[in-house]
């Protein structure tokens, strides 16, 4: 089995700066080892983008399963905010996959940025949006898509910064060749419905270029927010 990955980040057509960050930036190819994440920071101008970009690094600083490096990248944002009290309110979203061996991956989570599975042209939401509309979703009164248009939908219940004990969602998944993991914040999933996206993926191109399709789909409806994907792609290395 082969990881081909790809990771775009864009302000999009309104914002005037980006608070998302992206890891790794770029694209590529890795097994066993490889994580990448996608963080969407809140909290002012400065705000975001300090606590997207500490946690990050933070993130990809530490050895360890996702969990493990989204509680180290907690604690370096809550650190930041006690050295620079004007960025108090600053947080974050992270969401990351990490590659554990053939066929089985782990995804951990926090916020509302998005971790989703493609397969056999069907896509599906693994994580749950930590928000108050995501929370109405689960309890039955708001559709998906009403949440999608809510003008609550930014409101977030769980995020990295604000306090030194967060608890991290993880999943354990399956991967089989074929399957696309794909991880993006709001701005992917606020401008395009699912079946937009999962139409972009069933494209098949390569995942750099199916990143690029997002991006471009994201901010060809509007672009309202800074957009970011991460995509793994599965593939057969034909050694068996
Ligand atoms: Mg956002």
């Amino acid at each position: 089995m082969r990881f081909v990955w790809a990771t775009r980040t864009h302000t999009g057509m309104v914002r005037d700066h980006n608070e998302d960050s992206v890891y790794p930036e770029g694209s590529g190819e890795g097994g066993p080892g490889l994580v990448v994440a996608v963080a969407d920071g809140m909290g002012g101008h400065v705000g975001g983008e300090v606590a997207s970009t500490t946690a990050i690094e933070a993130f990809a600083a530490v050895d360890g399963d996702p969990e493990e490096r989204i509680l180290s990248a907690n604690e370096a944002v809550v650190d930041r905010v006690e050295d620079e009290p004007k960025l108090a309110g600053m947080g974050t979203t992270l969401t990351a996959v990490e590659i554990v061996d053939e066929g089985h991956v782990v995804i951990g989570h926090v916020g509302d940025s998005r971790a989703y599975l493609h397969r056999n042209g069907e896509l599906r939401q693994i994580t749950r949006d930590h928000s108050l509309v995501g929370e109405l979703v689960e309890d039955g009164e708001l559709t998906p898509e009403q949440a999608r248009l809510h003008p609550y939908r930014s409101v977030i219940t769980r995020a990295l910064g604000l306090e030194r004990v967060i608890a991290v969602d993880t999943f354990d998944l399956e991967v089989h060749p074929g399957d696309v993991l794909l991880i993006c914040s709001d701005g992917l999933t606020e401008m395009l419905p699912d079946h937009a996206i999962a139409e972009l993926l069933d494209e098949g191109a390569e995942p750099g270029e199916t990143a690029d399709r997002l991006v471009e789909a994201a901010n060809h409806a509007g672009g309202h927010d800074n957009v970011s994907v991460a995509l793994v792609v599965v593939e057969d290395d034909g050694d068996h």
